[in-house]
């Protein structure tokens, strides 16, 4: 499609006035008027829930309301829209507080990995009150990737009711002054994107940051976000070993706000910056996983594989290449690397597998290296060694901007899958002029291009100007696009954007989601359910309710976590310590009394090695200190580790700890089996304590043909396998007939004696902090590989692929868990997991629907 649209305003210096800021609602629902707002009751008697009777405005409200001392809460995750901006929580709230706290407001901020960096309280207010505005402005601190809010009532008998509930956050609009690379000839200025101070994850930005600060006629800078108006400024950017990019906006977020998407989607940002001269180095993870997991050039470079054949031997001749020498990079592994139709591999390894790309994408650049430099092999910061420098220096020198563009053109979403059919496709086009004269007219095509078929959009509306900045937004008929991927091609008029470039992409699922609506309906043979978080289970009417349910949805077995994570015992035990709160109550009796009812096996889920967390271990580990698992980094202080704690599983004294358990368990209740959960070291590769060292340095000695990595998770596995199998042994003796399950996550993990292995076959929902939902043909690889892998070592196990229903918050329509449940069964599973109660006990709709799927026929 053709569309001629006059520029009006090209002469920056004419807007003399700061432009005003946008303001975005980050948080949805907040007026309560629909929606899946809930409310826990943490403590004391009472409740939360919509309420109609008393409002703001509107036709609802948010009441809580407390008998006696309670607490009861509501929370909801936002994302940011803008890296630097403060955010103002408001809105209204109305009381009759009799005793006690109130009503609270508390604003968290978390973490790429969902951790809290910090609280924000807001006043409380208690009393009679009628309805009153509150407002506050916060600053989101540095680390922090995204917020939560929790309305609540704290201790309090009496009600409160919130409406009208806001975020807001500005966006200052982009000028197109503000994006000044290519400009200065003489100075490279290069952008080191250090995710971890965004609050996410990467790996190397600080040590790539100093390497390139050395490089003459460079400025290097560390970019703590990767909005338009950061990159802008760049002549290249640097992406090391990114795995979350932090503090973003989220997609939905994004699309609700078209005005501000294409300056906030870092993607968006991103492609139309290289495709418009910038250049980019991607390092490790970067090239296509991780936070890119679809890659960001996949015409230049993506990721084929990982190898821990790190030495780079063979180089092409090319500038990136220049004065290489073979050498060995500081961390143990690296991304093998694909290089699509228009990128070149500049760089191999003794086994001959791509290990540097360099390409074009538009006028731009890309190097991509399967290297990750600036961390050492046990993935902490170290010096950039003197080749990664050099290889670094030089593509920076190769893919660095020139000169100016004379136009950028941003499309947001950078990347969208379409999963139903029918599905139409909504862009946002920005066009933002560089060199051009006002008042001339710009001339834009654009159309999506396909494999197979191309077509033009249905309508194509000019939503607003601001600057000289075009905003368009542009909707394609989803059955209009062909299957797999398409690009959206747009050529203009405007000085270096003739030439058509491809600078968003489609990926059409939704082919493969009509294939599993055809599919007939399952039939498994065995199905359990997952009851994770028993502490969510308080009474034995909940225990009760909890068997119904699993009855009602056709499962076979309930795997209940009677050591789950927290490592507290819901049971009674003479060995470990039974979870506080329970006084006489036995939850592991009361759920085989109630599964057994049902007609269900009920298996101990058992969190084998984690101990707890660093805050709170297990009594075993408060007597043991010594004897917990160490990452690399680790030390004798406990309250320093992170990631929970874990007992070392090269251990013989943990090892017989957890065998205790399972022995006492097997003896004392009329369980029908163990399912393993967290069979594994703490970062699911070995442990580094004094006493696995001490064995590790053994292991080495008695055999001199692994190198140190292949030696390291050589004993790893023999540890971990080695384990199961003395589990099959005791129960051989105390209870021959009792089925042993796993969810795994190692390949090795078929060669444990289990009857049900499983691997995860699908996402966590969308929830961003986990990647995102997979597409469906993932679903049905996974549950494949599952099916596969369960068939090799062990004769008499079956694979069971996990099916997560994902946590509340990102809760699976029914119409994608039913595709999810019949692409698993197609694949060949007999047998499935489904993961987790906490969300099925509130989703009447998706246990609907794994009723209809595990009924018999
Ligand atoms: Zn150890």
């Amino acid at each position: 499609m053709r569309t001629i649209i006059l520029i009006t305003c090209a002469l920056i210096l004419l807007c003399a006035a700061a432009p005003a800021a946008v303001e975005v609602d980050l948080l949805t629902g907040g007026d309560f008027e629909a929606g899946a707002w809930s409310a826990d009751l943490w403590e004391g008697e009472g409740g939360g829930a919509l309420a109609t009777d008393i409002v703001h405005s509107g036709l609802g409200s948010l009441h809580m309301h407390g008998a006696g001392a309670a607490t009861v809460v509501s929370e909801r995750t936002f994302s940011l829209v803008s890296p630097d901006e403060p955010v103002t929580v408001s809105g209204y709230w109305k009381g009759a507080v009799t005793e006690g706290t109130g009503g609270r407001i508390v604003v968290r901020w978390l973490n790429g990995d969902g951790e809290k960096v910090r609280d924000d309280p807001l006043p409380t207010k208690a009393g009679e009150f009628d309805w009153t505005q509150f407002s506050e402005s916060l600053t989101p601190p540095a680390n922090a990737a995204r917020g939560r809010i929790f309305l609540e009532i704290w201790r309090t008998t009496g009600d409160v009711w919130y409406d009208d509930v806001r975020i807001t956050q500005g966006v200052v609009p982009l000028s197109p002054a503000e994006i000044t690379f290519g400009s200065d000839p003489a100075t490279i200025t290069v952008g080191v994107f250090d995710a971890d101070a965004a609050g996410g994850r990467g790996y190397g930005g600080p040590s790539i940051h100093a390497a390139l600060s050395a490089v003459p006629n460079v400025r290097a800078e560390l970019l703590d976000n990767l909005s338009l108006r950061s990159i802008g400024r760049c002549d290249a950017i640097v992406l090391p070993n990114v795995h979350d990019i932090g503090r973003t906006g989220a997609a939905a977020l994004l699309a609700r706000n078209p005005q501000v998407a294409w300056m906030a989607d870092a993607r968006a940002a991103l492609s139309a910056y290289v495709h418009a001269g910038g250049g980019i180095i991607l390092t490790h993870m970067s090239n296509g996983e991780g936070a890119f997991t679809n890659p960001l050039f996949p015409q230049v470079v993506s990721v084929a594989g990982k190898s821990f054949d790190t030495r780079p031997v063979a180089f092409a001749n090319h500038p990136v290449t220049a004065g290489l020498q073979p050498f060995d990079p500081t961390f143990e592994d690296i991304r093998v690397l694909q290089a699509g139709p228009r990128g070149e591999v500049i760089m191999r390894n003794g086994s001959g597998q791509a290990v540097g790309v360099g390409g074009e994408a538009g006028v731009g650049r890309v190097v991509g290296i399967g290297l990750c430099p600036g961390i050492d092999k046990f993935e902490k910061p170290a010096p950039v060694s003197e080749s990664e420098a050099r290889l670094l220096a030089n593509a920076l020198t190769w893919v660095a901007a020139r000169s100016r563009p004379g136009a950028l053109i941003v499309a947001a979403p950078n990347v969208t899958e379409l999963t139903e059919p029918g599905e139409d496709l909504d862009l946002s086009v920005a066009i933002v002029p560089l060199a051009v004269e006002p008042g001339g007219e710009l001339d834009l095509r654009l159309r999506m291009r396909g494999e197979t078929k191309s077509c033009e959009p249905a309508s194509m509306e000019q939503v607003q100007s601001q600057d000289s900045v075009t905003l368009l937004r542009v909707t394609f008929d989803g059955d209009a696009l062909g299957d797999g991927v398409s690009w959206l091609e747009v050529a203009t008029n405007l000085p270096g954007a003739e030439e058509p470039r491809d600078i968003a992409q489609v990926v059409n699922r939704s082919a493969f989601a009509r294939f599993a609506d055809g599919l007939p309906k399952c039939h498994f043979t065995w199905s359990a359910m997952n009851v994770h978080g028993p502490s969510a289970l308080r009474t034995e009417a909940d225990i009760a309710e909890m068997a119904r349910m699993a009855r009602e949805m056709h499962f076979k077995a309930v795997l209940f976590a009677a050591k789950p994570p927290d490592a507290y015992l819901y049971y009674n035990t003479e060995i470990g310590e039974k979870a506080p709160g329970y006084g006489d109550l036995d939850p592991l009796a009361l759920a085989v009394k109630y599964c057994h009812q049902e007609g269900l096996q009920l298996l101990v889920q058992f969190c084998t090695f984690q101990e707890g967390s660093a805050q709170n271990p297990s009594k075993f580990i408060r007597e043991h200190p010594d004897w917990a698992d160490w990452d690399p980094g680790d030390g004798p202080d406990l309250s320093k580790h992170q990631n929970g704690i874990f007992g070392c599983p090269d251990r013989r004294e943990v090892r017989d700890y957890e065998l205790s358990l399972i022995r006492e368990m097997a003896q004392n209740y009329d369980i029908d089996g163990i399912s393993f959960d967290y069979i594994r070291y703490k970062n699911d590769r070995y442990c580094v304590c004094p006493h696995s060292e001490h064995k590790f340095a053994e292991y080495r000695a008695a055999h001199p043909e692994l190198s140190e990595a292949q030696a390291r998770a050589a004993m790893a596995e023999q540890s971990i396998v080695s384990f199961t199998w003395e589990v099959r042994e005791l129960l051989d003796e105390v209870k021959p007939n009792a089925i042993l399950h796993g969810y795994c996550h190692p390949a090795w993990a078929n060669k444990f004696p289990l009857q049900y292995l499983s691997f995860r076959a699908s996402a966590h929902g969308a929830d961003p902090s986990r990647g995102g939902e997979w597409p469906l043909e993932k679903v049905y690889e996974q549950a494949k590989r599952n099916v596969d892998l369960a068939d090799d070592h062990v004769e008499f196990m079956k694979a069971a692929p996990m099916a997560d229903t994902a946590y509340r918050a990102y809760a699976k329509s029914p119409e994608r868990y039913r595709r999810e449940l019949r692409l698993i069964n197609h694949a060949g599973a007999d047998a499935v997991m489904i993961y987790l109660y906490s969300t099925l006990r509130y989703e009447p709709s998706l246990r609907e629907a794994i009723a209809v799927e595990l009924a018999e026929p």
